[in-house]
């Protein structure tokens, strides 16, 4: 379907030249670090050397002040291939913007042309052994000692866990009384912080090369210029951050469900049993027509929050709309899809089984289907 996004030609040039680039770097190593838990620190060196690392930061970090398109271009291409541990997208448009929003200039110059070039990847950490969807109840402290804070507590699912160099955390500064909405503030930890360690990977059911891991912090020395923004604007940080980071989520669960319903479609058209085409029983071309009208239906409502997004306009509960409703709707596709495909839909040599498993955690993780039905119920005044 033709989408309603005025792509120009240098962002069409832009996607082809991507695409290649995906299919050229990880097509052949990617089972390889699949077993290994974890995507090498060459790829991400790889994707720095071609601009494609946080492309819309300014030239004097390194970027090259590119719209929000070609993220978008990025977070597609990288959800259609089926290489979805390439946590690119998560680097680009979800961790970059705090350091790109909150940090002062001095912080800015110190990190991102590091995290442009690929010499620095970032991971953002909330969620702890005890907490993850009530964020508020998180028990990692921060307390100031003099020029420095002191960071105790623990993280966990962090992704990009073990590979990260620049970590942003979010961390408790305040004490009894503060109101829960300015008790919290963000941290960047950076790879040798004393009294900082990891664990990891942790094993999943899917997205086997991207790396999550636990992260410790025990007496964890933060030097007071490692601050980000203000004390206890964190939470309010978080909120603000929230409408990117949801749309960036629905934007790769769309790509992914498209991609799933063009290889289905090749498929059935293939495979034959009772002497026709799969693509000739009723069954397949209704499943089909209506993973097809859902798709298009998430197109629409996808396209139409990235242009509003691009123009500045709030769309927080439609992007919390878009993570649930795109996010269920990829498990859908994907467990009908690899029905299509019978038994090879459950052997790994089959791409449509990969796409099952990775898309188990898009109702999960950047808050569950059921945090995000809170959120809209909220804001319909319930
Ligand atoms: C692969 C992976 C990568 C991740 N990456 C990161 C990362 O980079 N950084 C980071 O900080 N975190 C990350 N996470 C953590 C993720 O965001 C959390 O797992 C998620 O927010 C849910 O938190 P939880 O696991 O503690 O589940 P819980 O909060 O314990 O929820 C368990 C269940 O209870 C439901 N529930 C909770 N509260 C309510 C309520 N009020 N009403 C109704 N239902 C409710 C939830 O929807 C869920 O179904 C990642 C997780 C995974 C698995």
């Amino acid at each position: 379907m033709d989408r309603s996004i005025n792509f120009l030609e240098e962002h069409v040039i832009f996607r082809e030249t991507f695409r290649r680039f995906i299919a050229r770097e990880a097509a052949d190593h990617y089972s390889s670090w699949e077993s290994a838990g974890m995507v090498p620190r060459e790829i991400w060196k790889k994707f720095g050397d071609s601009g494609y690392l946080v492309p819309w930061a300014d030239e004097t970090y390194g970027g090259n002040g590119a719209d929000f398109l070609y993220s978008v271009i990025i977070a597609e291409e990288i959800a259609r291939s089926g290489f979805g541990s390439l946590f690119i997208a998560m680097h680009n448009d979800i961790v970059a913007p705090y350091i790109a929003s909150y940090g002062t200039e001095e912080q800015k110059m110190r990190w991102l042309p590091r995290c442009t070039s690929g010499d620095a990847i970032l991971a953002v950490a909330m969620t702890e052994p005890e907490t993850g969807s009530d964020l508020a109840s998180m028990r990692t402290r921060a307390v100031k000692n003099g020029d420095s804070w002191v960071l105790n507590g623990q993280k966990t699912f962090i992704s990009n866990g073990l590979i990260s160099d620049i970590i942003v955390v979010a961390a408790k500064t305040g004490t009894g009384d503060t109101p829960l909405h300015k008790s919290m503030s963000l941290f960047v930890v950076e790879r040798d912080a004393p009294g900082f360690s990891r664990n990891g990977p942790i094993k999943k059911i899917g997205l086997h090369a991207q790396d999550t891991a636990e992260l410790f912090f025990d007496d964890c020395i933060i030097p007071s210029e490692n601050l980000l923004g203000m004390e206890g604007m964190g939470f309010i940080y978080l909120m603000q951050k929230l409408q990117q980071e949801r749309l960036v989520c629905a934007m790769g669960a769309q790509a992914a469900a498209e991609r799933c319903l063009e290889i289905t479609l090749d498929y059935v058209k293939e495979r034959s049993a009772f002497g026709k085409k799969l693509s000739r029983f009723q069954n397949t071309q209704f499943v089909l027509a209506e993973t097809a009208a859902e798709i298009a239906v998430g197109r629409s409502f996808t396209d139409d929050l990235i242009k509003n997004h691009m123009a500045g306009k709030d769309v927080t509960q439609e992007t919390s709309m878009a993570k649930l409703w795109v996010c269920e709707m990829l498990k859908r596709v994907t467990d009908r899809c690899l029905q299509l495909f019978g038994g090879y839909g459950y052997c790994a040599e089959y791409p449509i089984s990969r796409f099952y498993a990775d898309a188990r955690i898009q109702t999960i993780y950047a808050g569950t289907s059921e945090i995000m039905k809170l959120i809209i119920s909220k804001g319909l005044g319930l």
